[in-house]
């Protein structure tokens, strides 16, 4: 058992303070401490809990399950008593006006929150380097980005300057910054954890979902995420499961599908080289291993920023300089609205907007909106074909490992295909888990598994078994 508390995990702490419950003030100040000493390096928070006040709200929770032990949140995530800033400076003094469900299911569960976690501005991005507050470092090598845009929330869980942490995923930021940091995320089912109080980026992608250290972890916390709520309308949790029970089971005899698109030249051959190890692991734990194809993974990255721009085009509407914080000092109602705008959001979110609305506009809607979504159709389909004849797909998280800052900021295209192999489940609305499959050049890389809508529980069991077995 490490003497610093703060590098325990979730249910490690939980244990722990069963079986001791005063240590439950040490481990706060060890979390208190540790921040103190990374944090100016790693830069992984926005905004931290007053230490007196949390103490005590540990305290009132300690009997609670999640036994008064914090989490870390994403920025754009409604958290009572801390801003949500999104990383924008339009919201740099928007106080949260009420929890999200999310929040409101892990205080019930007696976790309250530590603070909130940097992230690209509105989530648009794959660094972190889109927050208009600061860079987040990979806390593996602080030359490094942590990946994006859940940067912030993935960097914290790694320097163990947090337990765990809630990220968002609309096109692969909880897996994307969990690969690059050498922690564990999953993006859930569409639907399964409630989206209300999380900022609408693409509405019909958009997903919480956890960033731990182990996969039990990410179980155990998706026992309270996952729940029914009548706030938002596309909820689709069928009440309360437990899905640590039978995490241990192992997977023999399941069939994971290695897809031949996500090995093809853009991938770096050591990943490449690394994933032969994977394929030897799940081989070792008496799965069935077999090369599968998903024709259309191709088109994944350009549907996926048709889809998601035209959507957050529309949701960003609302950012009009009258709700909200940021104004800007104008006569006419007109320039209020272009000025606030101009002056509120960052060069990425306008990109996005500016492409959104194009490819919604009156005679391009065909053309560009509704042809990705036929596209999103057909890639949504290849999955459920794959689904017919093996349970689980594995793929690497991102193409190469964690890039240097400053490397891909001059050039988005180059930026949105380090998305490649993770915006295909966010269009299908199924399930995928990025966990630790080892390293290069002492660089983490992260293996997702990805399964059928409402297959989390076969998911955790593979990733739960993968993380005991494989050796690097
Ligand atoms: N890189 C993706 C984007 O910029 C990630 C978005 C997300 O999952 N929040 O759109």
């Amino acid at each position: 058992m490490p003497i610093k508390l703060n590098e325990l995990t979730l249910h490690e702490s939980i244990d722990l303070l069963k079986k001791e419950p005063g240590k439950r003030e040490k481990l706060l100040n060890d979390l208190f401490n540790e921040i103190d000493d990374r944090e100016s390096d790693v830069q992984a928070y926005l905004e931290l809990a007053e230490p007196e006040e949390l103490r005590e709200e540990s305290k009132r929770l300690e009997n609670l399950p999640l036994k008064g032990i914090p989490g870390t949140v994403k920025d754009n995530i409604q958290t009572l008593g801390f801003k949500t800033t999104c990383g924008s400076s339009f919201l740099q003094d928007y106080d949260s006006v009420y929890d999200a469900t999310v929040i409101k299911s892990l205080k019930e569960a007696g976790s309250p929150v530590l603070g909130k976690a940097n992230m690209d501005e509105f989530a648009m991005g794959s660094s972190t380097e889109n927050s208009f507050f600061q860079t987040t470092k990979n806390p593996h090598d602080l030359s490094r980005v942590p990946g994006g845009s859940s940067g912030g929330s993935a960097a914290a869980v790694a320097a163990d300057e947090a337990i765990y942490a809630l990220g968002s995923d609309t096109g692969g930021s909880v897996r994307h910054p969990a690969g690059f940091c050498g922690v564990v995320g999953l993006k859930p089912t569409y639907g399964l954890v409630s989206r209300y109080g999380l900022t609408a980026f693409a509405s019909s992608l958009d997903q919480i979902g956890p960033i731990t250290k182990d996969v039990y972890d990410t179980a155990l916390l998706l026992n309270f995420l996952a729940t029914y709520d009548e706030m938002d309308s596309t909820s689709a949790a069928e009440g309360r499961k437990d899905y640590t029970e039978g995490i241990d089971r192992g997977i023999e005899g399941l069939k994971v599908g290695f897809p031949k698109e996500y090995f093809g030249e853009e991938l770096d051959p050591r990943i490449q080289e690394k994933a032969k190890k994977w394929r030897g692991t799940f081989q070792d734990l008496g799965a069935e291993v077999r090369e599968i194809s998903l024709p259309h993974t191709e088109y994944a990255i350009a549907t996926y920023y048709i889809i998601a721009s035209s959507e957050a085009s529309a949701n960003l509407a609302r950012f009009d300089g009258v709700r909200y914080t940021s104004r800007a000092n104008t006569k006419s109602i007109e320039e209020l609205f272009s000025k606030s705008r101009d002056e509120g959001f960052g060069p990425e979110v306008k990109r996005r907007i500016l492409l959104g609305t194009y490819a919604l506009s009156a005679g391009y809607y065909d053309e560009y909106y509704g042809k990705a979504q036929k596209v999103r159709r057909l890639i949504k389909q290849d999955f459920d074909r794959a689904f017919e004849d093996i349970d689980l797909i594995a793929a690497p998280t991102s193409p190469t490992p964690a890039f240097k800052i400053g490397e891909k900021m001059d050039d988005p295209l180059k930026m949105y295909l380090s998305d490649i192999f993770i915006v295909t489940v966010n269009l299908a609305g199924i399930p995928a888990m990025s966990v630790p499959a080892g390293q290069v050049d002492g660089l983490p890389i992260g293996m997702q598994i990805m399964g059928s809508s409402l297959s989390e529980k076969k998911i955790l069991r593979a990733g739960h078994s993968f993380e005991r077995t494989f050796e690097d």
